[in-house]
């Protein structure tokens, strides 16, 4: 099946011809890696998941190398250690793992190769030496920069600005010992505190941006074919990756397409801590936020699905309760779930290929729903990235299930009884255990929430 793809590069939408079928190669740029990702990081993870599951499903799943980055070197990460008193390799490690549980627990699958800058610096500073001698940059006061004037008609291309334009907006202090205030650093000294390493240029670290060009060199050649990310990083991050590598690797092309997803806003406004609508992945999988309930994982890929990448998505407490109980509504099917084939109908793949129209997908998801197609239905879930196991971890095992029942009797005699006070106590201890009971003409139904604790069943009498 042809797949096309919105190319940020072109600004238009091109069939995806790879340079070499057998190896199709994509690099997206990953987290800095000092806390708990939040919501909009997942972003990207799930764009760029679903985009390596369709190429997966087109090349064949040896026929693909997906490369994503750790970024462990940089100075937020030094001022986290600095005002924590721990070490940066404690710092790193740590928040390393809790990213990879995290994208895990959002059904994304891992990456071919997640390099760690620190495990690339020999190549960073053969790179910036290269650089240094094709006249591409020079050393100034301990620091190595790029020159923009060497490479002027093509920086700016990818995001639409020309460097003067760039010059005229920038807001950044200019160090004096730039010949150009767009230059960007390389390579800069470090004080004896912070990490370094030897380097012709002294002790020091390298710049963000050519992390991403020294591994995807390494990694997947001079020409790739998809580099990925938030359409925040275009400029500078993207902007600079090009520069190095093009002028590192002028026999080479660099990613052939650029793909960016557009942001993520929460109840319409931008996330931030202060207008208290920040959280992490972990806060919403553990209820710990405002909406207080915990959220699967999976719920927050499928609410992630109903939007376009290149569209902003707002993500409503209303829609992930909504995403919730429609998977929750499938999952019920009569052995749903159940085969273990992982083929999508070819709608859905179609969809995908069609610039990873997730809306699409969604609805196609939909009718199989309707018409009462689970196997197609369960197959196709599972090749986006869906296996249920929060719903099914949830079923209560049939002695909690008489645990449960014999409470819920027990409410109803309170009720028949006209103890209100008893029944109401009893009632408020099911939901805080996360059993919810409906009750109609006399008989009481029960089911359970994502917060379903049965330990919290034990201490009741
Ligand atoms: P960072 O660790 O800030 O470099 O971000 C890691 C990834 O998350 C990058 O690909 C960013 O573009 C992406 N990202 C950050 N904030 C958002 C957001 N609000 N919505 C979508 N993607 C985001
Ligand atoms: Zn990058």
């Amino acid at each position: 099946m042809t797949i096309k793809l919105h190319n940020t590069k072109t600004r238009k939408k091109e069939v995806f011809a790879p340079i070499d079928p057998d190896n199709v190669r994509m690099y997206v740029c990953g987290p800095t890696v000092y806390d708990r990702a939040h919501l909009g990081n997942a972003r990207p993870v799930v764009v760029f998941d679903v985009l390596y599951r369709l190429l997966r499903y087109t090349y064949g799943a040896d026929h693909v190398t997906y490369v994503r980055n750790f970024t462990d070197v940089d100075d937020k990460i030094n001022a986290r250690a600095a005002e924590s008193g721990r070490s940066i390799g404690e710092i790193t490690a740590e928040t390393t793992q809790w990213f990879l549980d995290d994208m895990a627990a959002l059904g994304a699958l891992e990456p071919n190769h997640m390099p760690r800058a620190t495990q690339f610096i020999p190549q960073m500073v053969t790179m910036i030496e290269d650089l240094i001698a094709k006249g591409h940059a020079y050393e100034a006061e301990g620091h190595v920069l790029f020159a923009v004037d060497s490479w002027r008609e093509h920086y700016g291309n990818l995001s639409g600005r020309s460097v003067d334009d760039m010059i005229a907006g920038a807001r950044v202090e200019v160090a004096p010992y730039k010949k150009n205030p767009m230059d960007f650093v390389l390579w800069k000294p470090s004080s004896p505190d912070l990490p370094g390493w030897e380097s012709p240029w002294g002790r020091g670290r390298p710049g963000w941006h050519i992390e991403c060009s020294a591994m995807a060199y390494e990694l997947l050649g001079e020409s790739f074919d998809i580099h990925g990310g938030g359409n925040d990083l275009m400029f500078p991050h993207h902007e600079n990756e090009i520069a190095q590598s093009c002028c590192a690797h002028p026999e080479g092309e660099f990613a052939k397409v650029w793909m960016h997803n557009e942001m993520l806003q929460v109840e319409g406004k931008k996330m931030s801590k202060s207008l208290g609508n920040f959280f992490t992945v972990r806060d919403l999988i553990d209820g710990n936020w405002s909406g207080g309930w915990k959220v699967p994982g999976e719920v927050i890929r499928f609410v992630f699905l109903g939007t376009h990448y290149r569209k902003p998505m707002d993500w409503t407490e209303t829609t992930a309760k909504s995403a919730m109980e429609e998977l929750a509504r499938w999952y019920r099917f009569p052995d749903f779930m159940k085969g273990n084939s992982s083929e999508p109908v070819k709608d859905i793949s179609a969809a995908l290929s069609d610039d990873l129209n997730t809306p699409e997908v969604l609805k196609i998801l939909r009718d199989l729903a309707k018409l009462h197609a689970y196997e197609e239905l369960s197959a196709s879930l599972r090749f986006l990235g869906f296996t249920g196991k929060w719903f099914f971890d949830l079923i209560p095992s049939e002695e909690v299930s008489r645990r449960i029942q014999s409470l819920v009797s027990e409410l109803d005699r309170f009720r028949e009884e006209k103890n209100y006070a008893a029944a109401d106590e009893l009632r408020a201890q099911l939901t805080a255990a996360g059993v919810q009971v409906r009750s109609s003409k006399g008989i009481s139904e029960f089911s359970v929430t994502s917060d379903f604790a049965p330990s919290k069943l034990e201490e009741l009498q």
